[in-house]
């Protein structure tokens, strides 16, 4: 067998000992004769699974009893209209509610930008004037704001807040996709988490949303019924079909999560593949991270060839992420939005990755610098 070390940015790299288990039981989960996708949804077979899974959640996150955890679809991007609709909306005709959006990066934008169809946004601080390689400095919320959104891991642009903004008692909304369960999160700080769970939960399909209970039931009447959160919470996330193979697979990440010692083993772990890939990009002479260190993501990583002309570049640099697929170590492309490589590290992603691939840029290096040396008119 044959298995490549995935950085991609989403859906990335599941554990191992996961897709074993899944296999093991693809045909036959305890004894139901069975697979998750065959089982009803309502049926006593599936209960426990979804049960377990948010019981693993809350333990390991340390989610306080007053939030509900629910398992929705339509990703991500889904919860950048349901969190302006559900906390915010307001009946047609009367005036929008507003709401303080940080922008960080083009997830965050995006959620802006979709914010802005439901409620008045209030853009408190940018970093787009420097290409979002670092956190703005929070500013204090508008007592009357409905809420306050940040994205708390930037997948596209590799940063991270390190501190989190005070926001008195407005509610703090964060998105939290590609950080959830990387390093430890103070729950109660917030109002709203969500998260697709295909970077460092499980499959595409399922989105986690944890939601402070009085947030709930907010909702004005026009909202479609299966974009409301008071309908899930309800419900117990079986309003309909939940994707529920997916809620089984993140079941069995938790658990091996759970298993390497929760949380703080990960971030440990998380901590120092990181590290020791910003102190090699920090100490070449070809490749070049350009974030600013104090806010650098433990999970995404890009970095750039510098010390090339452009045209030059963009060919080394493709010529980088072909020569690595080769090698085994797959999906090394930037985003099409901001080029360059990215280097995905996830919670599943192994030492030995991050080591494997070390060995090949410092190879790579080798071959390209010198080459790079002389034909450097810039
Ligand atoms: C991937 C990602 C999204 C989009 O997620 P979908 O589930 O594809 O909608 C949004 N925000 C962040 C921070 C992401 O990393």
């Amino acid at each position: 067998m044959k298995r490549v070390y995935n950085f991609s940015p989403g859906p990335s790299q599941l554990p191992l000992p996961v897709l074993e288990q899944a296999a093991a039981e693809m045909t036959d989960t305890h004894g139901s004769g069975q697979s998750v996708m065959e089982m009803s949804h309502r049926s006593g077979d599936f209960k426990p699974i979804i049960e377990k899974t948010e019981a693993l959640l809350r333990s390991l996150m340390g989610i306080p009893a007053n939030y509900r955890v629910l398992f929705l679809q339509g990703g991500a991007s889904l919860q950048f209209s349901m969190i302006p609709m559900n906390l915010a909306g307001t009946e047609p005709g009367s005036q929008k509610k507003r709401a303080t959006y940080i922008e960080t990066g083009i997830w965050a934008q995006k959620a802006a930008a979709e914010g802005a169809k439901y409620v008045e946004v209030v853009l408190g601080a940018s970093s787009k004037d420097r290409a979002y390689t670092y956190i703005p400095s929070p500013p204090a919320p508008n007592s009357d704001d409905a809420y306050y959104h940040i994205t708390l891991n930037n997948t596209i642009v590799g940063t991270r807040w390190t501190e989190l903004p005070q926001t008195a008692a407005v509610p703090l909304v964060a998105d939290i996709s590609s950080s959830i369960l990387s390093e430890p999160l103070d729950v109660s700080r917030f109002g709203l988490l969500y998260a697709g769970a295909q970077k460092n939960l499980g499959p595409a399909g399922t989105t986690v949303v944890i939601i402070r209970e009085d947030l709930i039931g907010k909702a004005p009447s026009w909202i479609p019924v299966m974009l409301r959160y008071d309908i899930h919470a309800q419900e117990a996330s079986l309003y309909n079909t939940p994707p529920c193979y997916g809620i089984y697979i993140i079941g069995l990440v938790l658990e091996w999560l759970k298993g390497l010692g929760g949380i703080p083993a990960i971030a440990e772990h998380n901590r120092q593949k990181a590290g020791m890939f910003y102190r090699y990009l920090d100490q070449s002479r070809l490749f070049r991270s350009p974030v600013d260190p104090v806010f650098r993501s433990l999970m995404n990583i890009p970095f750039v060839i510098t010390g090339v002309e452009r045209a030059e570049r963009a060919d080394l640099e493709a010529r980088f992420v072909r020569e690595a697929a080769a090698q085994g170590l797959v999906n090394l492309a930037g985003h099409r939005l901001v080029g360059g490589m990215r280097a995905s590290l996830y919670n599943a992603m192994p030492l030995e990755g991050v080591q494997e691939l070390i060995t090949f840029m410092d190879r790579f290096e080798e071959r390209y610098f010198k080459h790079v040396s002389y034909t450097n008119h810039e």
